[in-house]
């Protein structure tokens, strides 16, 4: 059986002398594994769709269990992000998170939308902003929904020290839970990628941190990318 996908790659590994295996987010199957032959000769014509980042409409061939790719049609490669450490690491931030939220049997359309959306801003050099909107995205779609409005039992909008609680994924005042200490420019900066608004870039590389031990507690993964992508932007921490 043969179908057509709209499909992200999210890794991408070697396999024999001129093949290799690309992990996929689909549309409509979530993520599929494929062999693609013959892609590592000089001049092969589906080499392209065999690298990171690469978002296309796939042909994939199923024949007892295993998948091939046997076309592709490319909507964009985000090639810009080869120009940019920074937009390329924050790139990986989101494949892999894509990876790890996604278990066998889930669909992933709306996963999808939001890292091609978040690659595109990066290879336009929107930066952590980009990051932090697709994680709060991402969580949310895997069932994790992250909240920066009011507190919920003061009611107020917190201000100065806060707290993120982490079993609700929202922030609350101070006094007003026990969760994990949060900076004020934390919150503003989660608060504007909510509201589709811009956080400022200390804000958002704390956001990314708190974000980031969210997800790992929430998915129990170790987001290894988001750790590469902090000490990028925030060696000294
Ligand atoms: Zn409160």
């Amino acid at each position: 059986m043969e179908y057509k996908t709209d499909a992200l790659v999210l890794r991408s590994a070697d396999y024999r002398e001129n093949d290799r295996i690309v992990t996929l987010l689909t549309a409509e199957r979530g993520k599929v594994s494929a062999a693609m032959k013959g892609v590592k000769k000089a001049g092969a014509k589906l080499n392209f769709a065999s690298q990171p980042f690469c978002f296309a409409e796939y042909v994939i061939a199923e024949k007892g269990g295993r998948n091939t790719v046997t076309g592709a049609s490319l909507h964009d490669g985000f090639f810009a992000l080869r120009e940019d450490i920074a937009a390329l690491y924050g790139a990986a931030c989101v494949t892999q998170a894509c990876d790890l939220l996604l278990y066998e049997g889930m669909t992933g359309g709306d996963l999808l939308v939001s890292a091609v959306r978040a690659l595109g801003r990066l290879s336009a050099g929107e930066g952590t902003g980009a990051v932090v909107a697709f994680l709060s995205e991402a969580l949310s779609i895997a069932g994790y929904p992250v909240g920066a409005d009011v507190c919920p039992v003061c009611g107020k909008l917190p201000a100065g020290r806060m707290r993120f609680d982490m079993e609700r994924g929202i922030f609350t005042c101070n006094d007003h839970s026990d969760g994990v200490p949060a900076s004020e420019s934390t919150y503003r900066s989660v608060r504007a990628a909510l509201l589709g608004e811009e956080g400022t870039e200390e804000g958002n590389i704390r956001a990314i941190r708190l974000l980031g031990a969210y997800f790992a507690l929430k998915t129990d993964s170790e987001p290894k990318a988001l750790g590469e992508y902090l000490r990028l932007l925030a060696p000294m921490h």
